[in-house]
């Protein structure tokens, strides 16, 4: 008995001379059946194509030759329909016995008992059917198997090839592989949207699958594994992994797969039957695929996952193919998906194109769903197994308002989704009609109602919304999106185009908060060891002290770019008064610089700072005097109040903004600012959801700054609120708190006549 390696080495070996000579397919196929059929000693030998929606008999050794072209079959019907519709393999002693036979006289398959089958795959979707059969009953040795799944990767290269597979139609016909089914996941960004589901990270097309030359394959796989060993290595080094919501167990599998032997010897020997180096991987990645569906564990299943993206990673690697989805660029509507994302990652793709986000993990404060959220894109995270249902260019109906995703919807569905898009289209129209709307509440309170904003693209919102002004300006995003820092003159131009743009509405300018899940990579703690926990570590404030020449050069940008007019400064992460006071030295010293030389000084200066660390609010009495304004950061406060990662999609749900730990916080400082006369806003993204949104109003916050897409529903329900009813009705539940106080608030607001979405 040959040993698998040799079986398909030797029929590669002659494949590789069918597939260079100059015959037509058709011709090809009939001498690759022979060839196959011979060396595994086979009566049949038989290649079946997917055409025109059905699997077609192309080519046959062994049967009647009559029943080329006129025997098919449908996915999921007869055994070689099973085998392609579950894209897995059947190796039966008996054919006749399994119960989805189906016998088709005109092969005169009769006399033969065993069959052995293996899907044709090309792009993860099965494209034919490579079968063998005996007269003599007996199942398949191994060997035969694997030789027969070796030689249909190479198929698949000569199909492609060929032409003989319409593609196009293979990959949106069979019904079994590729029928509507739903996912569920969490909402991080409401909307609908619908497009083409487009993969982060692309999968890597194998062009080429047969070696021309073996030990040259086998060192571009050496060397690939020794590259994504240095890559693993390096990630487990690094802050930045902690901060997708990783935990380490993770990255250890990720290590222990990536420093596999076994795995690497089957490769190699992958590559000793024939393989290119990337078909080699590939091969063994549908054997470990078909393997693990076999065994029902959810556990494993997450495993199978690191291993795929493990071999993605070498793919990418062998192949070369190593940008995302963003550098190819959108050329249709389309839904991005992805592991996890970075907010820069986001901010690379063409905004007109982009209609939504699925995310295997994500939580609601994450940047990149803040940023997502600014961009008015819905996105969907916490979509489990994603990746063996949705493929790349699948029609994808995004509903984050339901937390669900229709895959390949059937016509009716598409229908009843844009018939609701409509609606929601309407809704929209009706609130973006507000914007001409004062929000002031029942009792006649003007609430001030700011939006967050961080590029210049988000300008437009602050017309568009008729809000009063930007509440927090991230500066940060100018460096996020910018492959090297921005030097001092961009800086002011940015700054101010976007005074320019306000008009008379202020802008509060936040200084660069860069670390935690904003890393930059020009901009690296390169003094000292990983970060165990960024969000916490050296990030915002604590970065602009120690590289003041960074703090200098954007307080000299805001200062010049303000020239003439009133510059509204805040500091984020502040935790102590001294930090402020350093970073308003760095500000008076630049101011000094600027009358030194004379230039055009801002009219009124305005310094803020953000209340995101939890430690300034036991120093407020020290700390208020000093400002003209505070603002609270809700998104940090609160991880830092709960200690749970804001970025951690299983703490996404756990704690809540209602919670009476985190509203008695904020009443405090409430009070405390009242009392010190210093304007206090609330600038996370609590401030954007409704219930949240009223509770705030019941404890006495009167500015709110707010992702723009919700600056319409906001004004309507504010105009809704009788202040003289909620505050009191939160100071009782504080007084003694309810076990749900956010079950209460809504109760409340259904007996208030004060109705939700
Ligand atoms: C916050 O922490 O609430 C905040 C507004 O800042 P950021 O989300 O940019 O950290
Ligand atoms: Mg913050």
């Amino acid at each position: 008995m040959p040993t698998a390696v040799a079986a398909a080495r030797q029929i590669l070996t002659s494949l590789h001379e069918v597939m260079a000579s100059r015959s037509a397919a058709q011709a090809k196929l009939n001498t690759v059946v022979e060839v196959i059929g011979e060396s595994l000693d086979s009566e049949v030998c038989s290649i079946y194509l997917l055409r025109e929606g059905m699997l077609e008999l192309f080519a046959t050794r062994g049967l009647a030759q009559e029943a080329v072209h006129v025997t098919r079959m449908a996915i999921g019907e007869g055994l070689v329909g099973t085998i392609a519709g579950q894209i897995d393999t059947l190796n039966l002693a008996e054919a006749a016995t399994h119960p989805d036979f189906s016998y088709r006289p005109e092969t005169g398959e009769d006399k033969f008992h065993s069959f052995a089958g293996v899907p044709i795959v090309r792009r993860e979707k099965a494209v034919g059917v490579l079968c063998v059969q005996h007269v003599e009953p007996r199942r398949y040795e191994e060997v035969e198997i694997e030789a027969l799944q070796t030689v249909a990767m190479v198929l698949s290269e000569l199909i492609a090839n060929a032409d003989l597979v319409d593609e196009d139609e293979a990959f949106g016909l069979s019904e079994a592989q590729t029928g509507p089914q739903q996912l569920k996941g969490l909402t991080l960004v409401k909307g609908l949207a619908s497009g083409l589901a487009v993969y982060h990270q692309p999968r890597i097309t194998i062009e080429h699958t047969m070696a021309e030359d073996i030990e040259a394959e086998r060192q571009r796989v050496y060397l690939a594994f020794d590259r994504m060993r240095e890559q693993i290595d390096h990630m487990a080094g690094q802050a930045e992994f902690g901060v997708g919501g990783e935990h380490e167990e993770v990255i250890e599998t990720y290590r222990m797969f990536a420093y596999d032997e076994g795995w690497k010897r089957r490769i190699n020997e992958a590559i000793d039957s024939g393989l290119t180096a990337e078909a080699a991987i590939e091969r063994v990645q549908q054997r470990t695929r078909m393997r693990m569906r076999q065994i029902d564990d959810p556990l494993l299943a997450d495993r199978m996952h690191d291993l795929e993206d493990l071999s993605n990673r070498l793919l990418r690697i062998v192949s070369g193919q190593l940008g995302t989805a963003a550098s190819k660029g959108l050329r249709q509507d389309a839904i991005l998906i992805a592991k996890n994302l970075g907010p820069a990652e986001l901010l690379e793709y063409d905004k007109r194109r982009l209609k939504g986000v699925i995310l295997e993990e994500g939580s609601l404060t994450a940047h990149v769903v803040i940023v997502a959220r600014a961009m008015g894109v819905p996105v969907l995270g916490r979509v489990r197994s994603l990746r063996g249902v949705i493929r790349e260019g699948d029609l994808l109906l995004l509903d984050a308002d339901q937390g669900s995703v229709t895959v390949r919807p059937a016509p009716p569905m598409v229908e009843a989704f844009e018939a609701r898009f409509a609606k929601s289209r309407e809704r929209q129209a009706a609130y973006a009609a507000l914007r001409e709307a004062e929000p002031v509440t029942k009792c006649g309170a003007r609430i001030t109602v700011m939006i967050n904003a961080g590029l210049r693209e988000d300008m437009p919102n602050l017309s568009l919304t008729g809000a009063d002004g930007i509440g927090l300006f991230r500066t940060e995003f100018q460096f996020l999106v910018s492959a090297t820092l921005p030097s001092r003159e961009r800086q002011t131009r940015l700054y101010r185009e976007v005074m320019d743009s306000a008009g008379t509405k202020p802008v509060v300018f936040r200084t660069v908060d860069i670390g935690g899940d904003k890393a930059l990579p020009y901009l690296r703690h390169d003094d000292g060891p990983g970060e165990e926990n960024p969000a916490m570590g050296w990030r915002a404030l604590r970065v602009a002290l120690e590289r003041d020449g960074l703090l200098k050069a954007q307080a000299r940008a805001l200062l010049e770019a303000a020239g003439g007019r009133t510059l509204n400064v805040m500091f984020p992460m502040v935790a102590e008064p001294w930090e402020f006071d350093a970073a308003k030295a760095v500000f008076d010293s630049q101011l000094a610089i600027l009358r030194r030389n004379r230039k055009l000084l801002p009219e009124t200066i305005r310094y803020g700072a953000m209340l995101e660390v939890p430690a300034l609010a036991e120093m407020l009495d020290v700390m208020l005097p000093k400002l003209q304004f505070l603002s609270i950061g809700t998104n940090d406060l609160t991880q830092f109040l709960f200690a749970a990662d804001r970025a951690h999609p299983k703490l996404a749900e756990r704690y809540d903004w209602l919670s009476p730990a985190i509203l008695r916080f904020l009443k405090r400082v409430v009070d405390a600012c009242a009392a010190h006369g210093v304007d206090l806003a609330v600038c996370g993204e609590m401030g954007g959801r409704p219930l949240e949104a009223l509770a705030l109003l019941g404890l006495g916050i009167r500015r709110l700054s707010i992702t723009p897409a919700s600056v319409g529903p906001l004004k309507e329900l504010i105009g809704k609120v009788d202040l003289a009813a909620i505050g009191p009705a939160v100071a009782g539940w504080l007084a003694n708190p309810p076990v749900n106080l956010r079950a209460e608030l809504s109760a409340w607001t259904a007996a208030h006549g004060i109705a939700f979405d």
